[in-house]
Order: C-alpha cells, then sequence, then structure tokens
C-alpha cells in the first residue's frame, strides 16, 4: 500500500522561490567585479533569475543543455544558476584555475552550449573559445558601459540581454532527478572526471547541510561563502542560504585577507566558509593590524586538513567556533562535519582540539565505512585505516560519459580515494590520499598527520611529506618545508619539536627546504609534482 502523501518533487527553483516569499527583504551584498559593493534582495534576484529563464529560452536553450558559468562568488553568478536550472539547463562550473587546455577539454566533454562569464576570465575565454564547437553564445556578466572590446562572436552583455525579458516566465517542471549542475574534479590523475548533480540531490544537501550538528544555518544568519561557486558547488550555500532566508555576502574576486575582512566587518558576517589557506591569510591579516572579529560566529574549515593552530587561534583568539569538515566533488560536496556530540562537549583544551583535529562525523543522509583493499569492513576503533567509502542521496552514482566506473561498487558504495579510520564515536580522521601515503616496511605512515605537526612549529610555513624510495623499507619519509619569512629553523630543530608526538618510525629521515610548494588549482599541494620534484632525492639513512 502506497501512503497518501502529496508529490512534491524537489526542484532548485524551489529554494529561490521560498527565498522570495518568506525572506524576500533578505539582502545578497557582492563585491562586483567592477569594484563596487552592490546590494540586492532575495526578491531581486527571483525576479531576475526567471528574466535570465526566459531570456535562455528565448534564445533557444532548455532542458539538458549544458551552460557554463565561468564567474566568481557574486549575486548576478546565483542568478545565472537558478535561472539556468529554471529552464531545466544545467549550469557547468569551470574553475578558471587549471590551465586552459584542461578547461577546453573539460567544455568539449560537457559540450557546453552558452558561457557566463565574469570580465576577469574574458581573456582566458577568447583564448579557447575558438576550440569549443558546441559554443553558440558567450553572456558578459556585467553592462554595456563595463563591456571591453572583444573579437568573440555571440556576445552579450548580461545587463542589456537580461533587460529584454520581463521576468513573466514560470519555471519549468520536470522530474527531481533531472540533471541540475555540473562540476569536473579537478583530474589530479588522468583526465578530470564530470559530476553531475540532480535537483533532488542539490536539495537535499542543502537541507542535510542546513542541520544543527551540520552547518546549522538559520535566516539569522549572514553567510559569506569565501569558497567558489565553482569548487564543489561553493560547498552547497548557494542553495541553502536562499533555502533558510540567511543574507548572503558574495566576495567577488577579492579573496586576500584584508578584502576579507572588511566584508567580515561591514556586514557583521556571522557564519563564514573557506580552505585552511584563506583563513591563514585572515588570520596573518588580523595579527597585522590587532583588528578583532566581533560578529563572526563560525567558521567552516575545509578541503585540506584544518592545521591546529589555525582551530585554537580562531577559538581563542577571537572567540569563534571552528567547524573542521571533509567532503568532495563528488559528495555534493559535504561528508562529515566536525561538531561535538554530548560526550565530547564538555572536553577543554587538548583533548578537545585532538577530537577538533578529525573530519567529524556523518549528518543523515550519508553514509561510510572503511575498508581494507579486499573491500572488508575495518572495525571503528580510532586507528585502523583504510579505503574510505560513502553512499547516500547526495554522493555520485557514476561519473559523465560511464569513466571511472571502478570507483564505484555494485552496492552502491563510492570509494573516495582517501585513506582514513572512524573511531567508536563515529568520528572519522583522514589519515591521506590512497596515492600518497608512506608504505614502510608493509606498514602505512600518514602524510597529513606529518604535516600537519610540522606546521604547528613557529617558523614553518607550510609542510609537504612525501615517501621517497628506500632499499630496506621500501619508501621512507622526506619532510619538504617551506620556512616563514625571515625565519632559519634548522632540520634538527623541526626534527626535535616532532619527536615523541609521532611514532618513532613515522618520523621523517631527512627535511629538505624549498622556497615554495606546489599546488593544485583547488589550492591542494601538488604531491605528484612535488614527488617528480623530489624523484632523484637519496636519503642519509639510505
Ligand atoms: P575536491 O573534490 O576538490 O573538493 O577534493 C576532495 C578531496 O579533498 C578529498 O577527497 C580529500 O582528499 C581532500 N579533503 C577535503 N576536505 C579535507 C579535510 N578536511 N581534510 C583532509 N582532506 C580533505
Amino acid at each position: 500500500m502506497l501512503g497518501l502523501m502529496q508529490e512534491w518533487p524537489l526542484l532548485c527553483h524551489k529554494l529561490i522561490d521560498n527565498a522570495e516569499r518568506q525572506h524576500g527583504r533578505r539582502e545578497i551584498v557582492s563585491r562586483s567585479i567592477e569594484g563596487p559593493i552592490v546590494r540586492s534582495t532575495y526578491a531581486e534576484i527571483h525576479h531576475r533569475a526567471l528574466k535570465v529563464a526566459e531570456r535562455l529560452e528565448r534564445d533557444g536553450f532548455g532542458l539538458g543543455d549544458r551552460i557554463a558559468t565561468l564567474a566568481w562568488n557574486t549575486a548576478r553568478h546565483i542568478e545565472a544558476w537558478y535561472g539556468i536550472m529554471g529552464v531545466g539547463a544545467i549550469y557547468h562550473t569551470l574553475n578558471p584555475r587549471l590551465f586552459p587546455e584542461q578547461i577546453t577539454w573539460i567544455m568539449n566533454n560537457a559540450e557546453d552550449k552558452a558561457v557566463f562569464v565574469d570580465l576577469t576570465f574574458l581573456p582566458l575565454l577568447e583564448k579557447i573559445a575558438g576550440a569549443v564547437k558546441s559554443l553558440k553564445q558567450v553572456i558578459v556578466l556585467t553592462d554595456e558601459a563595463h563591456m571591453p572590446e572583444t573579437a568573440l562572436p555571440n556576445v552579450v552583455a548580461y545587463e542589456e540581454w537580461l533587460a529584454q525579458a520581463d521576468g513573466n516566465f514560470a519555471w519549468k517542471t520536470f522530474d527531481e532527478n533531472t540533471a541540475a549542475g555540473m562540476c569536473y574534479t579537478s583530474g589530479t590523475t588522468g583526465d578530470p572526471k564530470g559530476v553531475l548533480y540532480s535537483h533532488r540531490s542539490n536539495v537535499l544537501h542543502a537541507m542535510i547541510e542546513a542541520m544543527p550538528d551540520a552547518m546549522g544555518l538559520s535566516s539569522r544568519d549572514t553567510i559569506l561563502p569565501v569558497v567558489p561557486m565553482f569548487h564543489a558547488n561553493a560547498w552547497g550555500l548557494a542553495q541553502s542560504a536562499p533555502m533558510i532566508g540567511a543574507k548572503l555576502v558574495m566576495p567577488g574576486c577579492k579573496m586576500d585577507g584584508a578584502s576579507i575582512y572588511e566584508l567580515l566587518d561591514t556586514e557583521k558576517v556571522t557564519f563564514s566558509a573557506a580552505v585552511p589557506t584563506v583563513w591563514m591569510m585572515l588570520l596573518q591579516h588580523l595579527e597585522e593590524t590587532g583588528k578583532k572579529l566581533p560578529y563572526l560566529q563560525k567558521v567552516v574549515i575545509g578541503g585540506a586538513s584544518c592545521p591546529r593552530a589555525i582551530t585554537t587561534k580562531f577559538q581563542d583568539n577571537y572567540d569563534v567556533q571552528v567547524v573542521h569538515a571533509w567532503g568532495m566533488t563528488e559528495m555534493s560536496p559535504l561528508g562529515t562535519l566536525c561538531t561535538l556530540k554530548p560526550d565530547y562537549a564538555g572536553l577543554k583544551g587538548e583533548a578537545r582540539l585532538g577530537v577538533q583535529q578529525k573530519q567529524g562525523f556523518t549528518p543523515f543522509g550519508i553514509e561510510m565505512k572503511v575498508t581494507d583493499d579486499a573491500g572488508n569492513e575495518l572495525p571503528w576503533d580510532g586507528k585502523t585505516f583504510g579505503r574510505l567509502k560513502v553512499r547516500g542521496p547526495a554522493v555520485a552514482r557514476a561519473y559523465y560519459g560511464g569513466i571511472g566506473a571502478e570507483q564505484f561498487d555494485q552496492d552502491g558504495w563510492f570509494d573516495t580515494g582517501d585513506v582514513a579510520h572512524i573511531n567508536p564515536g563515529g568520528y572519522m580522521q583522514i589519515t591521506d590520499r590512497a596515492k600518497d601515503v608512506i608504505k614502510s616496511g608493509g606498514e602505512w605512515i600518514s602524510t597529513i598527520e606529518l604535516e600537519n605537526l610540522a606546521v604547528g612549529h613557529p617558523d614553518v610555513a607550510e609542510a609537504a611529506a612525501i615517501g621517497i624510495p628506500h632499499s630496506k623499507w621500501g619508501e621512507r619519509p622526506l619532510l619538504v618545508v617551506v620556512r616563514k619569512p625571515g625565519r632559519e629553523p634548522t632540520k634538527t630543530d623541526i626534527l626535535a619539536f616532532m619527536d615523541g608526538k609521532v611514532a618513532k618510525w613515522w618520523m621523517p629521515d631527512d627535511v629538505a627546504f624549498v622556497g615554495e610548494i606546489p599546488h593544485t588549482a583547488a589550492g591542494k599541494i601538488q604531491k605528484i609534482t612535488l614527488r617528480q620534484q623530489f624523484r632523484d632525492y637519496h636519503l642519509p639513512t639510505d
């Protein structure tokens, strides 16, 4: 017997409809690409998104078409997303930090038909557009007055294009499993892989994200998503904020410490989310200027392991709660968040920090397990580490075009490629990427743990651990270190600092100092390049 409840398809435009009806006067503040701070409301964004949909339909775009965006976090980018989804098309975020050849490859693979582009990225698009055969139209996210000269064909200024619509448009309706968005993984191994979000997965992800033990968002919040919309959907905030009616503050193209501080302060931001490097820049700015954070209550830190020093500075010096989080593009992206269950809530000092160092537990809607290489599930004992696998309604079940099928098993589990352990309390801790883990004498050494420890040294700016071939042990760790400006720590200083804080056999066999550590387009340490750089390195212990 079926239940007698209504069919109410989970479609993304219902999020912006709700924002308009319930929170229409709530503001969206953007640092525009042209320069000034621009203020808008959910009611205005809703109306303009309807115009985007109307215009797209009139230009011949509709159900299933991939429409790219090459843009920073601004209100215009959000309107474009909702307009694209509302006509049944698919927003496809492009990461401008990738090489032009990679972006061309991705656009061709997705067969993007149109692109919304910020002024910043027009020169980049000019270089590659000719090689994207499917591309029919370029919409520059600006007005006529700011339109630069361009040789690109079929180019319009967004505001003029939008002015030709009146917003008298009804959202299209379709099955909730229809594709809504697309984002490619950064492709550190092989070609990038397309992840295709559905309306249903986006809406469920927004609901999961807002829950108290996830990001814990409310209409009273003012949210600053520093994490870009082109990096895993701004971690879902462009959907969860309109869903709950929070004020949004969009940072545009300026992510340096002073610019982020300015927005946090003038807009009285209560909640923000970003990768650790952004927070390091902000904390450095605060230390240099002596400024405080009277409004900010909570920051979510993820995308890479959050160094302990960042957590302590936020909590002890500025009274801001830190929530460490883990996820990936394939998970929309949330996987785990480290809020404190009652058993841990009373912990203080080092014991509390020890828990906060973990990536956290899964909210309802995500399942996880760790397995050995043969697929046998491993115990939740907080030390046995293995392959981290996940499943849930906002987790990919395949990549676009069916590539990478080996990462998905017949029981619906997705192999994340991360290595982790889970403690009896359900808290997961990432110890490595499967391809980065150092295998010494048949045992695994966590590079993340070594790196977190090393950056705790007051003179170390950044550290990366890699495995160097060793005749006896197979591999041994080399620690690559970038010193803080004006500081001269030696190998002995750093090893002495680490000594006793990890197992003896985990200690690096050597320390190499470099001016810079290579990073991927998503800001992660590029271990492949680093390993190539140290290909001929000979350890003193070998
Ligand atoms: P992306 O799809 O670009 O967001 O990258 C996802 C990958 O980033 C994950 O599979 C992890 O390897 C890494 N990652 C994300 N968050 C964390 C975190 N809190 N700690 C350690 N690694 C993380």
